[in-house]
């Protein structure tokens, strides 16, 4: 039996919308595992990618642990797909694009409604959050996008079995939907 293609995903800043999309391929997912093995992801809860054939990113690049994971699903996965449109321009994250982070922290932690105890969490824990939120390919190059919020589980499940199959890729426009 030949050796099950490796398949890598992360949710950056994103909702894990386009991870349940992936889920909504239904009982086409029970060919996928049967063709593939899930390494890093949230669906395994494995922490460490290893190298793999395929990475699905979905979300954009917000904090610097967004960077570090990217680079590493890039140096790591042979092909790598953005997924869904905050992958692709930011989507609804870099809608903070519009203001300074400054701004944003103090909108969400200082004079918010409802806060408790108000105060800019500076734990040196967390990840440094950038000035600005970035689509994934401003940071490494990927190979191919999906565009849609989420993709639809159509569009996913063709790509990937294009990919396994080892035909090109083709995204209809027709296929894309935003809900
Ligand atoms: S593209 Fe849409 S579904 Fe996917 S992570 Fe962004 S908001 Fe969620």
């Amino acid at each position: 039996m030949p050796d099950k293609i490796k398949i890598a995903t992360t949710s950056l800043a994103g909702c894990f919308g386009c991870h349940m999309s992936l889920l909504d391929i239904d009982e086409k997912f029970i060919d996928l595992v049967e063709l593939v093995e899930f390494d890093r992801s949230p669906l395994t809860d494995i922490k460490k990618i290893s190298d793999c054939d395929i990475g699905l990113v979905e979300g954009a690049v917000a904090n610097s642990e967004n960077v570090e994971v990217l680079r590493d699903f890039r140096k790591h996965c042979k092909t790598l797909i953005a997924v869904g449109a905050c992958a692709l321009n930011g989507g609804i994250p870099a809608m903070r694009n519009h203001f300074t982070l400054q701004e944003c922290l103090e909108e969400s932690y200082v004079d918010g409604m409802g806060l408790d105890n108000p105060g800019i969490p500076d734990d040196a824990e967390l990840p440094m959050i950038l000035n600005r939120v970035y689509p994934v390919q401003q940071v490494v190059k990927v190979d191919y996008v999906l565009p849609g919020c989420p993709p639809p589980a159509e569009m996913i499940w063709n790509v990937l079995s294009a990919l396994l199959e080892g035909r090109e890729p083709v995204i209809n426009a027709r296929d894309i939907h935003y809900d």
